[in-house]
């Protein structure tokens, strides 16, 4: 991750500040404007900046800043606790059931990174909690997602359940579930098909297997890259489906962080996980409040 841009606006936007015994009114109001500017840039959604601004202002007015011993550093402060606030504030474990198999559904557009992803958490389950893992493989649409799933399952050892692509998905869950009974498998990732837009079928589909297989989590992968897009996506996706958490991938590419500050906020949902690379370990749980102290720089 490198939000360059928003880290160094930001900075730049409370270097005025610094050194000065007391703020005024207008330097305050030029610092929030500058704020507000870097994050737009940013392509935060419009209404987290405007609401992130004014819990800025206010608490920078009631804190008392502008009589305080070092205004700049109260500010930077706020900020911290502001942009930690904004993405949800604490981390969010993943739903487990109480008995096994936990199950967790993968959601999302295609190449948002969903079986990658898949991989990545089968693994980072494997490793931290000595799971056995079962990957189902109900993407039917695309061919060569089956083989991409089972090569990822060679890749880490983890066993990939599939029925080719003449099968219904929702068919594919229910033996799968059945096998992941049959051998006591602790977890289930079903990785579902994925399309170029939210379109009635696919959610329809998503619905019937999350009906069926009563999932203890839904997550959804959306691509950090795509900034708004992904956001709008996510709202997609939680009208439908009310998922349970969110993956926000690609991190490492993306350099303005618009998603990042704004999915929690617009979907009230949280992120659990941020993809930072291509390989298999490149998955790590997401601490809002280490976020926002790298985006401070
Ligand atoms: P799906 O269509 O949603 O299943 O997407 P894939 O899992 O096939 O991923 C699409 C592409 O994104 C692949 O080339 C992945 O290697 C890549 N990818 C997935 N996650 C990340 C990530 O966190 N960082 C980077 N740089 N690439 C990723």
């Amino acid at each position: 991750m490198a939000f360059e841009g928003l880290t160094e606006r930001l900075q730049k936007a409370m270097r005025s500040l610094r050194g000065k015994g007391k703020v005024s009114e207008s330097d305050l109001r030029e610092t929030m404007r500058e704020i507000r500017l870097a994050l737009l840039e940013a392509d935060v959604n419009f209404t987290v900046v405007r609401k992130f601004v004014k819990n800025i202002r206010e608490r920078a007015k009631g804190a008392d800043v502008l009589e305080g011993l070092n205004p700049a550093q109260q500010i930077v402060k706020i900020v911290n606790e502001e942009l930690t606030k904004t993405m949800g504030e604490t981390d969010v474990p993943l739903n487990k059931s109480d008995k096994i198999p936990t199950i967790i559904m993968m959601a999302g557009l295609q190449g948002a990174g969903k079986t990658t992803t898949a991989g990545k958490l089968a693994l980072k389950l494997k490793k931290d909690d000595n799971a056995r893992p079962l990957m189902i493989a109900a993407d039917i649409y695309r061919p060569a997602a089956i083989d991409q799933l089972e090569q990822v399952g060679k890749q880490i050892d983890v066993p990939v359940f599939q029925m080719g692509t003449d099968v219904e998905p929702l068919e594919i869950v229910k033996a799968g579930l059945a096998q992941a009974k049959e051998n006591h498998n602790d977890y289930v990732l079903i990785d579902t098909a994925g399309r170029l837009q939210i379109d009635e079928k696919l959610m329809n589909e998503l619905k019937d297997i999350k009906a069926y297989a009563k999932p203890d989590e839904i997550l959804l992968v959306v691509d950090a890259m795509t900034g708004q897009n992904a956001v709008e996506t996510a709202e997609g996706f939680n009208d439908a489906l009310d998922i349970t958490g969110v993956v926000l991938t690609k991190l490492d590419g993306d350099t303005r962080g618009g998603a990042a500050l704004s999915i929690r906020d617009v979907t009230n949902k949280p992120i659990k996980f941020v993809g930072q690379g291509e390989k298999m370990t490149a998955l790590d749980v997401f601490h809002p409040d280490r976020m926002a102290s790298r985006i401070l720089g």
